[in-house]
């Protein structure tokens, strides 16, 4: 069954009911080897899932859960493999949202949930979404209504020291350094790398149909302006997303509005909604305004760069 969280819907299943998390990875078509975060009411249930930790892994679980940061941790025996992908760590998270505690209270079990899309599609931020996407595949999906952070978790690999960020999201890394060290592993900007320590950083992502390029750098308005000159002899329907603040700058193309360039959050809640929108309005061409890269902008960009499958032009 689908249901939301504060980052997105997650399609959730028994941790520890192999056949259960079975379904999970046909359903959305995703990888046996790619891990599923497990989500616990708190704390406490999450004790029995993994060794012993350190007080600096307490010290972020006090901090941050219930919340959108998922923590890698050496595994017990309890969490089957197929959770894991074959690993011998799991990733775990407490969500914030009243309707994914509710039942994760009524289940009793750790539930195994990774985002309730097919898999290389964007994440699911609203019930329709995951419906579009699932049904026929799924038992149901509990509306919740739009998601509040709109990007997937934090995921941070607590097995080395420093920490290292793995996949930016709602928790920064500038709150995270607030609490503990932290380093960011390269996959984060891109996927140029030998042995990715996340299985998922291998894939592709996020990606609508259309071709996706990012432009960045001073001078992207004007880039943008000449993007779509050149690209209008290829392509008929062109989009373009844009800040609030630059909407009204670009003429004959399909403009989605990300919001305004001084609301990161409202920024990152509507990304995967408008990747979703570019399929709906059968785009060819999106091109996509680049935005700053602190605090919610790194987890922003990060899945915007594998939007655009790393096609990124520097104005
Ligand atoms: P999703 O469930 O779609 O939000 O994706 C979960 C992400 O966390 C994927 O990129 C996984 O590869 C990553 N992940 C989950 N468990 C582990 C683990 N034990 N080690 C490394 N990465 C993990
Ligand atoms: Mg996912």
């Amino acid at each position: 069954m689908a249901f939301p969280t504060e980052t997105v819907y997650g399609l959730g299943a028994n941790a520890l009911d192999e056949v259960a998390v079975h379904k999970i990875f046909k359903a959305k078509g995703r990888p046996a080897d790619n891990p599923l975060i497990v989500h616990c009411y708190n704390s406490l249930q999450i004790a029995s899932l993994v060794k012993p930790y350190s007080s600096r892994v307490q010290a972020l679980m006090d901090r941050f859960w219930p919340g959108p940061l998922s923590l890698i941790l050496p595994k017990t025996s309890r969490v089957p493999a197929v959770v894991s992908g074959g690993l011998d760590t799991v990733a775990v998270r407490v969500p914030n949202h009243p309707l994914a505690l509710q039942l994760l209270q009524l289940a009793t079990i750790p539930v195994a949930a990774p985002s309730a899309n097919v898999s290389g599609k964007p994440s699911p931020t609203r019930a329709e979404h995951v419906w579009r996407d699932l049904a026929g595949k799924i038992a149901a999906v509990l509306d919740g209504g739009s998601t509040g952070w709109g990007l997937e978790s934090t995921v941070i690999d607590c097995t080395c020291w420093p920490h290292r960020l793995l996949r930016p999201g709602g928790v920064t890394l500038e709150q995270l350094q607030a609490v503990t060290e932290v380093a960011v592993d390269p996959g984060v900007y891109s996927d140029i790398f030998e042995k990715p320590r996340s299985p998922g950083m291998k894939y592709q992502h996020y990606a609508p149909d259309a071709r996706v390029e990012l432009v960045v750098g001073d001078h992207i308005q004007s880039t943008v302006k000449q993007l779509i000159q050149e690209k209008s002899k290829i392509y008929k329907r062109i989009g373009v997303m844009a800040v609030s603040e630059h909407v009204h700058a670009y003429l004959n193309v399909s403009v989605l509005d990300m919001g305004s360039q001084h609301d990161m959050r409202a920024i990152a809640s509507s990304i995967y909604h408008l990747l979703r929108t570019a399929d709906e309005l059968e785009l060819e061409y999106v091109i996509v305004e680049g935005l700053p890269e602190t605090e919610m902008g790194m987890a922003i960009m990060n899945r915007l760069r594998k939007a655009a499958a790393y096609r990124i032009i520097i104005s």
